[in-house]
């Protein structure tokens, strides 16, 4: 039978952690969270953000700006933030509006205070090896796998998918970790045959129940970052669950395997902050 990897009660574990560590210091963490534009699926994002601080007992600050802000005004509030010693993180909730360089708005950031790991310092650092804000889907992937007790050293890992939020870091991760690791993308020549051998699947490609038994080796621990909603209004992954359930060894399932843990490393990103 396959372990289902339930990342809503690791997700709890990890928030009631941070809130017992938050409530044992004698300061207070503030995390200012800025959305540009009323994109209603961002909306949601931040409000959960903001309901996680809340049951943490972190002081989250809301810009909402309109979306006819332009690049400079958005880069002149983040600096403002980045100067104010009492704002421990910043975060700037994407997608941005076309007009917004993106990748600008991110490396303005200051690293110590970008909770995200998006900044080139913070990608940096994983990359070699340093301590610096890790992005969070990713950081969760390996929470979920240690709390687990599933063993990473030495295994074969299997990354489909090379994105900069959750391909990348989540290679590096593993590799960090002491996993073999190969990481496919759209270009990548005999899929299955790669990801056949992983004993570590970790699928981020972004299409609906793409992977099926024929990608998964018997046995093999499926992670599953992709989220979906059906035309039935029900979220399914980038693997077809029902499909490799009865070949692998542990799975996580969609929605409540890596989704809830995004957060959840955020709010430890933010209190890591908040102590340094
Ligand atoms: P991106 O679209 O940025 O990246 C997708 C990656 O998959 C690309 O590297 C692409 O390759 C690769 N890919 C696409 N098609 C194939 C294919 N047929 N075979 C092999 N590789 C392929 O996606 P993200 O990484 O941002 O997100 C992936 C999924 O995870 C989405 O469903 C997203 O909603 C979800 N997600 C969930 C989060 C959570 O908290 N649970 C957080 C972030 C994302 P190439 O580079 O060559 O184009």
């Amino acid at each position: 039978m396959a372990i289902i990897i339930d990342g809503k009660k690791i997700s709890t574990e990890i928030k009631d952690e941070l809130k017992e560590k938050v409530a044992s210091l004698n300061k207070d963490i503030t995390l200012c969270v800025i959305q540009v534009g009323s994109d209603p699926a961002s909306t949601i994002y931040v409000n959960n953000k903001k309901k996680a601080c809340e049951y943490i007992g972190i002081k989250s600050l809301s810009y909402e700006l309109p979306n006819e802000t332009t690049e400079e005004e958005l880069i002149g509030l983040v600096e403002e933030l980045n100067n104010q010693p009492n704002v421990n993180g910043i975060l700037v909730q994407l997608p941005l509006p076309k007009h917004i360089n993106e990748d600008k708005i991110i490396q303005t950031i200051a690293p110590h205070k970008d909770v995200d790991g998006f900044h080139p310092e913070n990608v940096g650092r994983l990359s070699i090896g340093q301590k610096g804000f890790v992005s969070c889907t990713p950081a969760g992937i390996v929470q979920l796998l240690k709390r687990y007790n599933i063993p990473i050293e030495g295994k074969e890992c299997v990354v489909v998918g090379r994105s900069n939020i959750v391909g990348k870091p989540i290679a590096m991760l593993m590799l960090r970790e002491n996993a073999t690791v190969t990481v496919c993308h759209s270009r990548t020549k005999d899929l299955k045959e790669i990801t056949k051998r992983a004993d570590i699947l970790i699928v981020a490609i972004g299409k609906p129940k793409f992977i099926t038994k024929e990608y998964v080796k018997e046995g093999a621990v499926v992670i599953d970052v992709g989220i979906h909603r059906n035309e039935d209004n029900k979220l399914c992954g980038d693997v077809d669950f029902d499909d490799v359930i009865e070949k692998v060894s542990a799975i996580t399932p969609v929605p409540g395997g890596v989704g809830p843990m995004t957060i959840a490393m955020l709010m430890h990103n933010c209190v890591e902050s908040g102590i340094a």
